[in-house]
């Protein structure tokens, strides 16, 4: 029997790995990344690894040993550039044909690229990869401005890494409040307030129309609105794309991600996609969506693994996700989409405090900072669909455990 190849070499496909020979996957696995480097937590990428708090060789998914213990064969550095399903192949970029039984695409997703003009000058970066942190880390001194463009949580962690080099940090958000894609005005105005407090400028209506230079390195960020911000760096964080091209040229179903059915199956019945590059039927949000996160890259490389070897576990477990900027520790459980008020529970000028996201009297998400005790809760509550009353999660005397 053919492998079953893997195509993406990050969370998702190391996952995989160890699930297909959980679930009893006895041929071949071949996993293609087209980056150099053993899978590796990205979540760090914008937080302790641009610190230089932690070395990239600590941020493995998994030690190179694992791989081979799994027997699993790992071509890195290699593309793969389209994909044949009438002969069931795989086409790499020298025209090299691997044949699979069963293929899994996590291509992930790429950042949006901007294109304005002066975008080719030196010390202007995107944060997506380890080789991304080491191009932004030649241009990061002491005293010297950088300027962040996007005020999403990528964007919001960046700044606050880059203060702790004494670096001046401006962050400019087009719209008119920091994370306002995924928050209500409350928790943009405690993340704008937390970055102030310590030494951020952040600019809303901030529009970036390009860029100017000196000898070749940036100096300057323009706006559409005619105001300009020097900047020795930049580094540019306004969302993601999700590789879809290859299931896209193959004639797989694309909708905001390669979409895949609870099992992470796309409509042909031997190909798989997972991660942030696929779309999926969530239970807890009645749609389909996609998510970039982590857990849930997991839970569904889980769940396709399960498929591939003739069981089925369908994706259920409740999406959550975390962002760490300076001290503060933000963790998210459920998901906040069509929420219509926010109740707090705690101290927000404490910095430990949770927002509890209802629709009606329906809880959807909590929002939980500094505060994992909450969390704990909030993630019972809201996967057994249950929904403390809001006099209840106001009031810090009553237990909601
Ligand atoms: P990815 O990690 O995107 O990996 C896809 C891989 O496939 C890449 O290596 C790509 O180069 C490769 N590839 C693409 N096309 C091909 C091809 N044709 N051939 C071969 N290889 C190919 N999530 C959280 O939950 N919490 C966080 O705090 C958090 N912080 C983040 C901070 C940063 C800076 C970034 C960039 C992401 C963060 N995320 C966070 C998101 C999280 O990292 C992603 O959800 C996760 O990496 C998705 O994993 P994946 O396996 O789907 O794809």
């Amino acid at each position: 029997m053919n492998p079953c190849i893997v195509i993406g070499a990050s969370h998702a496909a190391a996952q995989i790995v160890a699930s297909l020979r959980q679930e009893g996957w006895e041929h071949g696995i071949t996993v293609i990344g087209d980056e150099p480097y053993l899978p590796y937590h990205r979540p760090p990428l914008s937080k302790t690894v641009l610190t230089g708090e932690v070395a990239h060789e600590k941020t493995l998914i998994r030690p190179e040993a694992f791989y081979a213990k799994q027997d699993a064969v790992l071509r890195l550095g290699e593309r793969v550039e389209a994909i044949d399903r009438a002969a069931k192949q795989v086409v790499m970029t020298d025209g090299e044909r691997l044949d699979y039984s069963k293929l899994v695409i996590s291509t992930g997703a790429s950042p949006i690229i901007l294109n304005l003009p002066g975008e080719d000058l030196s010390g202007i970066g995107y944060l997506r990869s380890y080789s991304d942190v080491l191009g932004l880390k030649a241009h990061i001194q002491e005293g010297k401005r950088a300027v962040v463009i996007g005020g999403g949580y990528i964007g919001l962690e960046t700044a606050a890494a880059l203060t702790k080099y004494g670096m001046q940090v401006t962050v400019l958000e087009g719209m008119d409040r920091v994370l306002k894609r995924v928050t209500g005005e409350k928790i943009s105005a405690f993340y704008t307030q937390a970055h102030e407090k310590r030494g951020v400028t952040i600019v809303t209506g901030a529009q970036a129309s390009g860029f100017e230079g000196s000898d070749g390195h940036v100096s300057t960020v323009q706006c559409k609105d005619g105001s300009s911000y020097p900047a020795d760096l930049v580094v540019i964080g306004v969302g993601v794309r999700p590789n879809v091209a290859l299931a896209e040229v193959a004639g797989l179903k694309v909708d905001n991600g390669i979409c895949v059915d609870q099992f992470s199956c796309t409509e042909d019945p031997d190909i798989f996609a997972m991660g942030d590059c696929s779309s999926f039927p969530s239970v807890h949000a009645g749609q389909r969506l996609r998510l970039e996160s982590v857990p849930n890259a997991t839970e569904q490389a889980k769940s396709a693994a399960a498929k591939i070897c003739g069981t089925e576990k369908p994706y259920v477990a409740l999406p959550w996700f975390w962002s760490d900027q300076y001290d503060i520790k933000l963790q998210i459980a459920g998901l906040s989409q069509g929420f219509d008020d926010i109740v707090i529970r705690g101290d927000m000028d404490a910095e430990n405090f949770s927002a509890w996201y209802f629709k009606g009297e329906k809880l959807l998400a909590v929002d939980c900072i500094n505060n994992p005790k909450d969390f704990m809760v909030a993630k019972k509550l809201i996967a057994s669909d249950s929904s403390p009353s809001k006099a209840a999660v106001a009031d810090l005397e009553s237990s909601l455990a």
